[in-house]
């Protein structure tokens, strides 16, 4: 299924790991092997490997793993992870942009670090931002939804 991965994981500065076991990147530390497990080092390089996949090929993003359960027969297909550069997050006036692998208590604390609020929930749930938007996660009587003004969704 992989095949052509060999001489692109070369070329590329994503991290690519075949016959993994994942157990090590769920929350339950659930999970057997996936065929390839691939911490994308950009959206460049995300485009450059989706590119490459053949269309039956099964893909899985994972955040934190807080919410996913593998099976112990694992996974065949991609399991991909957003890699150090999605991590970003800076400030513009009273909004705040936030890569999609930021954890969200880092998010929240952060939102505090420049004195806004509206995020203090995000310090209760074990995720990424990702996760959370996808999940729309919330705690405390407060949801994701509420506080999304707009996602940007590369590749
Ligand atoms: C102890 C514990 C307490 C919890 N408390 C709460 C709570 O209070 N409230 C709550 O809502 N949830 C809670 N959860 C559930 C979980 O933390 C949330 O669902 C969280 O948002 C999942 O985020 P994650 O990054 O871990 O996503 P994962 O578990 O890795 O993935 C969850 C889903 O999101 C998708 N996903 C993840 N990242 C991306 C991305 N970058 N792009 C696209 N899709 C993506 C995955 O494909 C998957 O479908 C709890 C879980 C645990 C273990």
């Amino acid at each position: 299924m992989f095949r052509n991965f060999d001489q692109i994981s070369k070329n590329l500065k994503s991290k690519f790991f075949f016959d993994y076991d994942i157990s090590n990147f769920t929350w339950f530390r659930t999970g057997g092997k996936v065929d390839l497990y691939c911490i994308i080092a950009d959206e460049h390089e995300l485009e450059i490997i989706l590119n490459h996949l053949n269309n039956e090929t099964p893909v899985f993003v994972i955040g934190a793993g807080s919410n996913v359960l593998i099976r112990d027969g694992g996974f065949r297909g991609i399991i991909i992870r957003l890699g150090k550069s999605f991590n970003s997050l800076k400030v513009n006036g009273n909004l705040i942009s936030s890569g999609a692998g930021i954890l969200d208590v880092n998010l929240s604390k952060y939102a505090c670090n420049n004195s806004l609020q509206g995020l203090e929930f995000f310090s209760g749930i074990p995720g990424s931002v990702g996760g959370a938007v996808k999940m729309n996660a919330g705690c405390y009587g407060f949801e994701t939804k509420e506080v999304v003004k707009e996602i940007t969704a590369g590749a």
